[in-house]
């Protein structure tokens, strides 16, 4: 409906303008004309002359005449000026370079030579001289002189002087419209592709098309037979015109062998050589006056024509071929623009008159509108091929969170079963199959985030999570990290701290130990014998702030010195003969300088081939409590040495409902909580859930996200909808393996009192429902 109306007012309002447009044309054409001002009358006065000779005898002769075997001599002409009224009127004849004098009976009246007024050039320019007559000249005798430069003599005409102006600016006019049209289109396309280029959209051969189409523009202003009415010294004019000439072409050169990528660049070379050989010899010529302007103009229109040709006919060689479809466009632009050159210099060779440019300009703007066209096109393949990227980028963003989910979910099923084996097995070979378990699964899910993290800060969803922290906390979870798999290689660890260091900061101290655990790990890594350190000192900035210089020091394998700077590179392994056996990935410093340079600091590092490495990096923090690292450091040492599990508490009067539709997942919950001897009721899915909470009341409800049928979230949107049941003030926690940034506060809003992410570690659980107990 609503686009029957909208075609219904297009037609509409095209007949309309239709009707005007008729109108106009109709009325002009068929009613007689009312203008009074515009009314011309001018005579030809191209009769009745006589060739005075050396000899003194009189030929008549009418104009147009070629004396070009005279060239170089004087000519000389003379007539009876008509016996009527001469008051306001002027002689007027267009003037090919020949310098005149004219004298009535005796007086000379008009005088065109500009020895004198041009810069360069041995020849004055083409234009129309006039000679103003008076009442008194009538009867008299008019003699014409010319010294014959081009030799060509052409019609006179005799008028009111508003009447050869109408006349002779009746043959230009459209040259000047089109020539105007073509100026501002190009214009108008240079700053369109300027401002584009700006944003990073190039499109050259919009900018380099209009850049020619304005040069061409200039050449036939400067070109045309009017040029006299527009600019005072027409020598520099006509000066202008032969350079624009010359150098036009080649910017549609620079565009078509583009837009055939180079295939022809052999063939565009030569032609490209030709115009500057020719363009250099044409600008010399006319310094130096050595060359006349006329014989190298012909050197250009040859180079031009050459042009023209190469362009046609590797146009018919591309539509041979199949190869025109990429350029289909400007292809049609590019043989618009070529055919309408070759009428032109046509014209310009072979029709031996006043000639305008409108053959040139047609092609160029029909060039124009093409080149327009294909920019536009260009455009929205950018803009779809964006959007396409950008929807690329998101199902890789959804397959990751569901990969994420994917793959945590197993893993917690593995290693929270695993740890059951560990507190519970009694036996010497299975607790140390458990530990292989362990070791193996926690190298894997450190894998699986490391590719996270990296495909994180990729898509640019990897966040700096600022908190309050202690430093003596991170160095001893890195510590105890690392003191196991360095005491198996046997290499000493040195924990290095200032105690004057101020313990209590404010940082993202997840991203930070994050960043000294991969190059603590590294160190053991490439480590073969002697000792991996780990420096922290600090320097006061003053205020509440600290700069932390940390350093990461091993007396391993080295790397060579040109090897350094590519270590940061993603999946960049160096030595790789050397470190065969070492597993890894080439991601680990990748990540690490990344999330530095997200904390606006570097990761840097020195190494001697063969006899270790240190990587270090300083990293400013804010102090939240001025308390020195001495003390906490100590307390946090003794407590580490108590590694062995202990249940934090015991409520054997909490109830708690478990949802998760995978068992292994329910048995592994169960398992983390059997010593606190709470009661657990397990559900497979949200439906189940539902009935539960009617039926019975929970201390604490734990939701998995991702289930078939009813997901976590709309089972806490329909318990929220229930009318009446037993668990209204509940808490609800969710968990879910979807560790993508944002989630948390995802969840918090859909209306979850927490969030626990797989894999679920016993403490962290124990922790989670103290806090909420
Ligand atoms: P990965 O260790 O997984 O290969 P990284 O990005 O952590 O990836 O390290 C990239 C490369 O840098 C390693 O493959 C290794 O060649 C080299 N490298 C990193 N740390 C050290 C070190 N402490 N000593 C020697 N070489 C190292």
């Amino acid at each position: 409906m609503e686009k029957r109306k909208t075609l219904i007012n297009g037609i509409c309002m095209t007949l309309m303008v239709m009707a005007t447009l008729g109108y106009l044309i109709l009325g002009e054409i068929l009613l007689p004309s009312e203008n009074q001002a515009g009314k011309i009358s001018v005579l030809d006065y191209s009769d009745g002359w006589y060739r005075i000779e050396e000899s003194g005898e009189k030929n008549e002769v009418q104009f147009p005449i070629d004396l070009s075997s005279h060239k170089g001599r004087t000519v000389v002409f003379e007539k009876q000026l008509l016996k009527q009224d001469l008051a306001n009127q002027v002689l007027s004849m267009w003037n090919r370079g020949n310098v005149l004098r004219v004298y009535i009976d005796g007086e000379l009246r008009t005088e065109y030579d500009t020895t004198k007024s041009r810069a360069f050039g041995v020849n004055s320019p083409f234009l129309y001289n006039m000679i103003p007559l008076k009442e008194s000249d009538q009867g008299k005798n008019i003699r014409i002189e010319m010294d014959l430069r081009n030799g060509v003599i052409e019609k006179i005409f005799l008028g009111d002087r508003l009447s050869i102006l109408v006349d002779i600016c009746g043959v230009y006019v459209m040259e000047m419209i089109f020539a105007l049209i073509a100026m501002v289109l190009a214009i108008i396309g240079m700053i369109i592709s300027i401002i584009l280029r700006i944003r990073k959209i190039k499109l050259p051969q919009l900018q380099y098309f209009s850049l020619g189409t304005f040069v061409a523009c200039v050449w036939i202003v400067t070109n045309s037979a009017i040029r006299q009415f527009f600019f005072m010294n027409v020598s520099v004019v006509r000066d202008i015109a032969f350079f624009a000439f010359a150098l036009f072409p080649m910017f549609f050169a620079v565009v078509i062998d583009r837009v055939q990528g180079e295939y022809y660049r052999l063939f565009y070379s030569i032609t490209r050589v030709f115009a500057i050989v020719a363009y250099w010899f044409m600008v010399l010529g006319l310094f130096t006056g050595l060359v006349d302007l006329a014989i190298s103009e012909k050197i250009v229109m040859v180079s031009n024509v050459l042009l023209i040709g190469t362009i046609l006919t590797t146009l018919i060689m591309d539509c041979i071929s199949g190869r025109v479809v990429k350029y289909r466009a400007m292809a049609i632009g590019f043989a618009g623009l070529a055919v309408m050159g070759l009428v032109q210099a046509g014209m310009y060779l072979l029709v031996d008159s006043v000639y305008t440019g409108v053959a040139l300009e047609i092609g160029l703007l029909f060039g124009l509108l093409c080149a327009t066209y294909s920019a536009i096109k260009d455009v929205v393949k950018l803009n779809t091929d964006k959007n396409d990227a950008i929807h690329a980028s998101k199902a890789r963003g959804d397959f990751l969170a569901n990969m994420s989910h994917e793959i945590r979910t197993p893993i917690n099923a593995v290693l929270g079963m695993d740890e059951m084996i560990l507190r519970e097995a009694k036996e010497p070979e299975v607790l140390e199959y458990a530990e292989n378990i362990k070791s193996a699964g926690t190298s894997l899910l450190a894998l699986i985030n490391d590719i996270l993290d990296f495909s994180k800060i990729d898509n640019g969803k990897m966040e700096i999570c600022p908190a309050n922290y202690e430093l003596v906390q991170v160095v001893n979870d890195v510590t105890q990290l690392l003191q196991e798999s360095a005491n198996s290689k046997g290499l000493d660890l040195h924990i290095e701290v200032d105690p004057h260091t101020i313990n209590n900061l404010y940082g993202d101290d997840v991203r930070i130990k994050q960043i000294i655990t991969n190059l603590m790990t590294n160190a053991v890594k490439y480590t073969e014998k002697g000792s991996v350190s780990l420096c922290v000192t600090s320097t006061r900035c003053g205020g509440n702030e600290v700069i932390l210089h940390i350093a990461v020091k091993d007396t391993g394998i080295g790397i060579k010195k040109d090897d350094l700077n590519k270590l940061t590179e993603a999946f960049r392994r160096v030595d790789e003969m050397k470190n065969r056996n070492i597993e890894g990935t080439g991601l680990g410093l990748n990540i690490t300088a990344q999330l530095l340079k997200m904390m606006g600091s570097e990761l840097k590092m020195e190494s001697t081939y063969g006899k270790g490495s240190t990587f270090f990096f300083d990293l400013k923090q804010t102090i939240t409590d001025f308390e020195e690292v001495t003390e906490a450091l100590q307390r946090s040492d003794n407590e580490n040495k108590d590694i062995a599990y202990q249940e934090s508490f015991v409520a054997p009067n909490m109830h708690i409902l478990a949802v998760d539709d995978t068992l292994m997942n329910l048995r592994v919950f169960c398992a983390l909580l059997k010593k606190t001897q709470m009661k657990i009721t397990c559900v497979q899915s949200g439906k189940d859930a539902l009935r539960k909470v009617q039926e019975e009341k929970f201390d604490m409800i734990f939701m998995d996200h991702m289930m078939p049928e009813m997901d976590g979230i709309e089972t806490l949107h329909e318990m929220q909808k229930l009318s009446e049941h037993k668990n209204k003030d509940t808490k609800v926690i969710i968990l879910t393996a979807n560790a993508l940034v944002g989630a948390q506060e995802m969840y918090m809003e859909e209306g979850f009192d927490d969030v626990l992410f797989k894999p679920v570690e016993g403490r962290k659980l124990e922790q989670m429902i103290m806090k909420h107990m």
